[in-house]
């Protein structure tokens, strides 16, 4: 037992013990897994401080390097800055303006070459105080001081550097080249100090200050940048507010304080705006007179960069000129109307007298007269007429010359104006044997609104020269139109002869006024040479245009455009014509074409020829409802060829076309034709012609004789009042109407011819219209109020030349007509004959037999 005893306590204690083993080995374990946890915490503490070592190391040694570079960056910039600053003195020194600086202690520490050379004095370097600067400045002799002593200007200069904002100052350093010095404080105490070359700009200025005017420059807010002092001197009462700054404005309205602007006292601030506003239109130029009586231009432009530059310029003299100029002008405007209104008077007293004069000769030359009387008679009158024309012409000119030309524009007919101008001009170009022809286009109206006065002296005077200046061949008045704008006709009249013509080199000054083209051919033609510049100046008036060609020896073609307004055509009782067939004989090509162009549209078939012959030839081979032939032909004239076709048996009727009434008269006796047509022939006239030949011949007479002789004994005389104050042309009336079968009366003025309207009732009127108490208008006017519902009473004026506003006022008085003196014998006995009532006897009886 004990041993098993002793194996259980021991195999007990063996147990025990391995429990205490295991218990051990577990704590054992443990421990060591505790040891093992902290070894391995503690190896990474060790790693990691490891890695800070490392770390700490490694940035040790980047900042090592960085030391290194940091370094090496030092020195390089250390260089860079040793070299920037040598550029910046390069710099510094290549520039041509002056660059110092002074140290606290006033030393010249550092200059550049510019600055040294301005000075030119090699006394003055680097280490130079300032004040010994100045004084080797101030020593040298090319330096202007302004007049101040050296020792002074020396004080002034360093005063200046003590002031707190110094001032720039402008120096001349030697004669032509100005400095600018600016100087300014650095915040260490030095001084630095730049001296700027302006001469440049002294150059400008001293020209701007060279300009005569008043020169003025404003920036774009209109605030005053410069001005030169013939500026300050013009507006010498706003020159303090001259400020470089101060706007324009401010400147008008320190001038308005002062009244400086004479247009603007009492309404300062309209003047202002105004003034302001053409501010704001730079280019416009305006003149102002200032309080002193100065007148000034002004004149603004705008410059680049919108501010404004100005010139203002002392018109002064040339105000007092234009005053001048402008007092001799109204002095001779009144000279010349006083002038204008004594050629009127005077025009009318000459004509007067001369009336007498050419009505005399008139008459003397109707009397027998031995032939030297007669030649001396002739001369008389042909020179009074020359005289009249002459006066006329001075008149004319006189009076467009003083403006007082006006145009009464009333309806008129074209054609028959010249139809009547060539009729009267028709027996000078009878003597030479010129044709007279006139071609105005079938398709235009003939009446129009414009002043026929005016008109007619126009065609008169190109006419008129035509048939002056021509020897041989024709005068050829042609009239185109074109329709204008509405009413209105554009028209084309030309004046076309075969005359001496005009030289080239005279053609460009024909229009001007006594310009008479002085040569052999010519010099024998009377004229005073103002009709073309007449002529020139109403077509102008008129707004129309003249112009002429021309070849010496040729001939000359005048020409002159007007537009007119259409007239209404007044009814005009329009027959139709039955003729159908027409032979048309001339030996002028012109006046076949003429008559053609006349015929055709009416729908009768022309044939033309060209002689006698041809006419002849023609009437063999066809018949014609009528013939119209020429008068004066070569070879076989129109009265013979008459007679050759009437001994050929035919007995178609036959118009006579001719330009010498004297003929016609006797031929008219003959009762060969069917019509005699005075050449140039109205249009109307042939139309008319044609229109009557529908009946048979014998039936015309008839018709026409029938109211002559159905009650002719119990006519009585025509009853014609004169009112003339002037003997002299009561007895040339007198003379003149010595034939008529009337009973004529004379007043002597104006309250005579009014009384005798009354007493004597005539059936007609002749009233002078210059009469002393009473002139004729005023007595028509009395005689129109007289009359009043009762039967109206012809008046026929009888005037000067058409003086302006004649005719307009002639008519506004009731006057029916007026005739120009010095009357005509022909044109009295016209008038006669057509105011003469139906109870009276036809007081010319052997012109009334002519027209018959
Ligand atoms: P005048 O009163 O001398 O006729 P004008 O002014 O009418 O004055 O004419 C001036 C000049 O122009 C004339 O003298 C003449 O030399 C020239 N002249 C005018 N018309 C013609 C024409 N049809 N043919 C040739 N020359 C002309």
């Amino acid at each position: 037992m004990e041993f098993a005893e002793r194996l259980a306590k021991e195999r007990r204690a063996r147990l025990a013990a391995e429990r205490l083993l295991k218990h051990k080995s577990r704590e054992l374990f443990i421990a060591n897994e505790k040891l093992g946890l902290h070894a391995r915490a503690l190896s990474d503490q060790i790693v990691e401080q490891r890695h800070v070592v490392a770390t700490a190391l490694g940035e040790a040694e980047r900042l090592k390097g960085q030391e290194t570079r940091f370094v090496a960056d030092l020195d390089r910039a250390h260089t860079v800055a040793v070299m920037a600053e040598r550029r910046l003195w390069d710099s510094i020194d290549t520039i041509s303006d002056g660059f110092a600086v002074f140290d606290a202690n006033q030393k010249l520490v550092a200059a550049n070459s510019a600055y040294l050379a301005l000075f030119d004095d090699p006394a003055i370097t680097l280490g130079l105080p300032y004040p010994d600067l100045l004084g080797l400045i101030a020593r040298n002799r090319q330096i202007d001081l302004g007049g101040v002593p050296a020792d002074l200007w020396i004080t002034d200069m360093l005063a200046r550097w003590d002031s707190d904002l110094i001032e720039p100052m402008v120096l001349q350093i030697r004669p032509g080249t100005w400095i600018r010095l600016i100087d300014k404080r650095a915040g260490d105490g030095d001084m630095v100090s730049l001296a700027i070359n302006i001469t440049e700009e002294m150059r400008i200025l001293a020209a701007i200050e060279a300009i005569p005017d008043g020169f003025v420059l404003f920036d774009r807010e209109d605030r005053l940048v410069i001005c030169n002092q013939n500026y300050r001197d013009i507006y010498a009462d706003s020159a303090p507010a001259m400020v470089p700054g101060t706007t324009f404005e401010e400147i008008l309205r320190y001038g308005l304080q002062c009244g400086q602007y004479a247009e603007a006292i009492g309404r300062e601030d309209d003047w202002l705006s105004e003034r302001m506003a053409q501010r704001g239109n730079p280019g416009t130029v305006i003149e102002q007179q200032l309080a002193d009586g100065t007148w000034v231009r002004a004149q603004d432009k705008a410059t680049p960069d919108g501010g404004r530059v100005g010139l203002r310029i002392d018109i002064t003299p040339l105000k007092e000129q234009q005053a001048a100029l402008e007092a001799a002008r109204v002095a001779a405007e009144a000279a010349s109307r006083a002038k204008s209104a004594f050629l009127a008077n005077m025009s009318h007293e000459i004509r007067t007298p001369m009336n007498g004069v050419v009505g005399m000769a008139e008459l003397l030359c109707d009397t027998s007269l031995s032939e030297e009387q007669r030649l001396f008679a002739e001369t008389i009158r042909s020179s009074g007429e020359a005289l009249l024309v002459i006066i006329n012409d001075i008149l004319d000119f006189s009076k467009i010359e003083a403006e007082r030309l006006t145009l009464h524009p009333e309806p008129f007919d074209l054609e028959r104006t010249i139809h009547e101008i060539s009729m009267l001009l028709q027996p000078r170009a009878r003597e030479k044997g010129l044709d007279l022809m006139i071609d105005f286009d079938m398709f235009l109206p003939t009446r129009y609104v414009g002043d026929p006065g005016r008109v007619r002296q126009i065609l008169t005077n190109l006419i008129g020269n035509a048939v002056k200046f021509t020897e041989k061949g024709h005068v050829l008045i042609r009239v185109v139109g074109l329709e204008g704008e509405t009413g209105h006709h554009e028209l084309h009249v030309t004046v076309e002869d075969t005359g001496v013509g005009i030289a080239a080199e005279n053609l460009a000054d024909i229009f001007g006024e006594f310009n008479q083209v002085e040569t052999a051919t010519n010099r024998k033609f009377e004229g005073t040479g103002l009709g073309l510049a007449i002529t020139k100046r109403l077509i102008e008036r008129m707004k129309g245009e003249i112009w002429v060609d021309s070849e010496l020896g040729k001939g000359s073609c005048f020409g002159f455009r007007l537009s007119l307004p259409i007239a209404e055509e007044p009814e005009m009782p329009r027959g139709t014509i039955a003729v159908k067939k027409v032979l048309a004989v001339d030996d002028q090509f012109i006046n076949r074409t003429i008559l053609e162009r006349q015929l055709v549209p009416c729908g009768i078939s022309v044939t033309l020829c060209r002689s006698g012959a041809e006419a002849l030839a023609a009437l063999k081979k066809e018949s014609f409802d009528v013939i119209i032939t020429d008068h004066e032909m070569p070879e076989m004239d129109g009265l013979v060829l008459t007679q050759r076709i009437r001994e050929a048996g035919i007995d178609s009727p036959i118009i006579l076309l001719s330009s010498s009434p004297k003929n016609a008269q006797d031929l008219r006796a003959s009762e060969t034709f069917a019509a005699l047509l005075q050449k140039p022939i109205l249009r109307a006239d042939l139309y008319r012609q044609l229109q009557s030949i529908t009946m048979p011949l014998a039936e015309v007479a008839e018709a026409v004789v029938l109211p002559e002789v159905s009650a002719p004994t119990e006519l009585r005389q025509m009853r014609v009042l004169a009112a003339e104050d002037n003997r002299t042309n009561q007895l040339v009336f007198q003379k003149m109407v010595r034939d008529a079968d009337i009973d004529l009366v004379f007043a002597n003025n104006g309250v005579e011819a009014v009384a005798l309207f009354q007493s004597f009732q005539p059936d007609m009127i002749f009233m002078d219209i210059s009469m002393p108490q009473m002139d004729g208008r005023e007595a028509s006017l009395a005689i129109r109020a007289l009359e009043a519902g009762k039967t109206h009473v012809p008046i026929v004026a009888l005037t000067a030349h058409a003086m302006d506003g004649d005719s307009a006022d002639i008519l506004a008085a009731g006057i029916d007509r007026y005739m120009t003196k010095p009357l005509r014998k022909g044109a009295i006995a016209a008038t006669l004959s057509e105011f003469c009532p139906p109870l009276a006897r036809s007081p010319m009886p052997a012109a009334e037999e002519n027209a018959a």
